[in-house]
């Protein structure tokens, strides 16, 4: 069955942006200001971004392949756990597709692709049905079959890895998943994540 992206916010440092702008005070010995927001866009403007790291933000995601975890976890300053195939059967066949709508048989080579994936977790049950453990029988699985992650960073971190994966550049199911993550952390806290925005709609920085 074809996975469904979900990306949940499940917790965030309370006042983000008071957080990080009291602890920028700290600096010029005046923690209490007015206006956190205008504070801490200049603050990022000018790149003193470890008072970011006094913020961090959880998300919960599935319907994610695992060709994006891959590519996700190459992040090193930030928390992940994943769901674990040694653990858990993979027998449920799940499953993420890339569109190929750049191409004029794009649905015709999904079909395709669909019909080795599924046949990849027929074989999957046959092995662990005859006893091969989940960890072996994992690796006949493709790089589509759907994980699910828990993930924590900071807002230094988080703003990195927006910068690299909102990118055009970026493949292009991680960046969807960095879209929506974007769009939520943006509506708590703007002044953190402003300056990206522009990189979030166009992939231009
Ligand atoms: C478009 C794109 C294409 C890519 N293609 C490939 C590819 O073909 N092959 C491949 O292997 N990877 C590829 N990557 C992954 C890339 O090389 C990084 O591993 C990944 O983006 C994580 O970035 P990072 O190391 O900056 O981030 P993080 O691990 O989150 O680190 C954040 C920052 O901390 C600092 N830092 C962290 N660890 C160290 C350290 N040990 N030493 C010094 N400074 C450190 C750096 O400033 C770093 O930018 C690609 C990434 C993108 C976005």
């Amino acid at each position: 069955m074809r996975a469904k992206l979900k990306v949940e916010l499940i917790a965030y440092t309370p006042n983000p942006v008071e957080v990080c702008g009291k602890a920028a005070g700290v600096s010029y010995d005046k923690e209490e200001k007015e206006d956190y927001g205008t504070f801490i866009r200049r603050i990022v403007a000018f790149g003193h971004e470890s008072v970011l790291e006094h913020a961090s933000f959880t998300f919960r995601v599935e319907g994610i392949s695992r060709a994006l975890s891959h590519q996700w976890v190459r992040h090193r300053i930030c928390s992940f756990t994943q769901r674990s195939q040694r653990r858990v059967d993979e027998g449920r066949g799940r499953y993420v597709l890339p569109p190929l709508d750049y191409l004029k048989n794009g649905e015709e080579l999904k079909r395709k692709m669909e019909e080795f994936i599924q046949q990849s977790f027929k074989l999957y049950g046959e092995l662990t049905a005859a006893g091969v453990r989940r960890e072996d029988a994992r690796y006949i699985l493709t790089n589509a079959t759907e994980t699910k992650m828990y993930w924590t960073a900071n807002v230094r971190e988080l703003r990195h890895f927006f910068r690299l994966r909102l990118h055009k550049e970026s493949q292009w199911e991680i960046r969807q998943m960095a879209r929506q993550m974007f769009d939520l952390v943006y509506q708590i806290a703007p002044p953190l994540f402003e300056d990206l925005k522009r990189l979030r709609e166009t992939g231009e920085p």
